[in-house]
């Protein structure tokens, strides 16, 4: 056993929180991995695929499940929040609140739950694209492979059908919030990112044009087990998209959003412009950037792009969006700088790449930890507060992993 002062409490569940939990773990540390989902694997877990080696996340994520799973000093919290945390560096002590799951551990994830379930909700794992039964797996791959019912749409002991279909009596409707206090040396925040609200972009139509969706919900779509089983279908009707364009830097460096750049967008984009071409090979696409920001080896990843005739890169920033009330149809005014004139493109969908939000959680649990004036975290080795992943700003899958192993190492070393 490490001693209290050596053990580590690690919030956030994402990549960049279980590596630390991993690397900090297999070399003794008894560690606390608090995820505030009912799964671990964070955003990445939502991706169709990463770039740049376009395989699918379970690529990463199952391999540090595995050792998750075989590493007894290693305690997960899922569906779970902290409260409070108090104390000081060598002895924080932290107060846990499991929500109610209402599955136990006998769960099997057999799944005749579902259909006894009269109740649906929205299903946020595909950002509100689909719609789950109130008893839900929230998705296929899902660690802990556990089921788990949402309360607020949950009619409760009153219903009960769920109690009835499953076989293992895993369902514990009077299961309730389980509180659980701990003491550790050091706070490690990896909470990570949520996407910039798009409503928020006026003239960029979201949320009043069905066919506008944001980068993030394009992930889903692509998805063989998303909303659409992978085919890229456009949401007022169904219709499969011939033509799409993706506006680059939606609401990021622009100081009535997000002052800052989101660092993968570009990335994200092209990497996505390979999903339509790849479901809909005659569909075009076009991205409108102000910088393509490929730095180092993505390089590669653009110049590849580049070869495909029917992707079109153009610079310049997109004014407005606007829709024909009849077809769906949007057409996307832009600026083309290196043309000198002003485009406007019919296309069947519109791809908003929205930048990364902090998710501001650390400083209402310490008050002395620091933030820029972006809300990102800064690491305070002598308060033991150590921030790693997009907590700290934003960045790939590649770099949140080198700062989970380095938030691992502060964490050991500086005590
Ligand atoms: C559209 C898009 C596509 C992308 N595609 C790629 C790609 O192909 N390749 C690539 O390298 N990068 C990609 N990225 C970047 C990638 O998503 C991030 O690098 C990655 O998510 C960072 O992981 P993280 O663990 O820091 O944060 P997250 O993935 O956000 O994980 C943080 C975790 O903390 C949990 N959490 C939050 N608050 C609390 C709390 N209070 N208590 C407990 N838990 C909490 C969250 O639920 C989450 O599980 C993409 C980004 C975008 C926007």
């Amino acid at each position: 056993m490490t001693s209290k002062k050596e053990s580590i409490l690690v919030i956030g569940g994402g990549i960049s929180g279980m590596t630390t939990a991993i690397e900090a773990a297999e070399v003794g540390r008894e560690v606390f991995l608090v995820e505030t989902d009912p799964y671990l694997g964070g955003r990445v877990a939502r991706m169709n695929k990463y770039f740049p080696k376009l395989c699918p996340p379970w690529c990463g994520l199952e391999i540090n499940l595995r050792r998750i799973r075989q590493n007894p000093k290693i305690h997960v919290f899922t569906y779970t929040d902290v409260t409070s945390i108090d104390g000081e560096v060598g002895g924080y002590r932290a107060t846990l609140m499991e929500r109610p799951r209402m599955v136990t551990e006998a769960c099997t994830s057999c799944g005749d739950c579902t259909p006894a379930c009269p109740v649906e909700r929205d299903d946020d794992f595909n950002y509100g694209m689909a719609r789950t039964k109130a008893i839900y797996l929230p998705f296929m791959m899902a660690h802990p492979q556990r089921y788990v019912i949402d309360e607020a749409a949950c009619p409760g002991e009153e219903c009960g059908k769920c109690v009835e279909a499953c076989k293992y009596e895993a369902i514990d409707l009077a299961m309730k919030t389980r509180e659980t206090k701990i003491e550790v040396g050091k706070v490690v925040f990896a909470t990570g990112w949520q996407p910039y609200e798009a409503e928020k972009i006026d003239n960029l139509g979201f949320g009043k044009l069905e066919n506008v969706v944001t980068n993030v919900m394009m992930e889903r779509l692509a998805a063989r087990e998303g909303p659409t089983g992978g085919k890229i279908l456009r949401p007022s009707d169904g219709k499969e998209i011939t033509s799409i364009a993706f506006v680059q830097c939606a609401g990021s460096r622009d100081e009535n959003h997000l002052p800052y750049c989101s660092t993968v967008c570009c990335m994200a984009s092209l990497k996505q412009a390979t999903y339509v071409r790849e479901a809909h090979p005659e569909a075009s696409a076009e991205i409108f950037y102000i910088d393509l920001r490929t730095p180092g080896r993505h390089e590669d990843f653009l110049k590849a792009r580049e070869k495909d005739e029917k992707l079109t890169l153009t610079k310049g920033k997109v004014a407005e969006i606007t829709e024909d009330p009849s077809t769906k149809n949007l057409t996307v005014v832009a600026e083309d700088v290196q043309g000198g004139s002003l485009v406007r493109r019919e296309v069947d969908m519109v791809v908003l790449a929205t930048g990364m939000v902090p998710n501001g959680v650390a400083r209402e649990l310490i008050s002395t930890v620091e933030t820029d004036d972006n809300g990102f975290v800064a690491s305070d080795e002598k308060i033991g507060v150590i921030a790693a992943g997009v907590t700290t700003g934003p960045m790939d899958v590649s770099t949140s992993v080198q700062q989970g192993t380095a938030a691992a190492l502060k964490a050991m070393i500086s005590e």
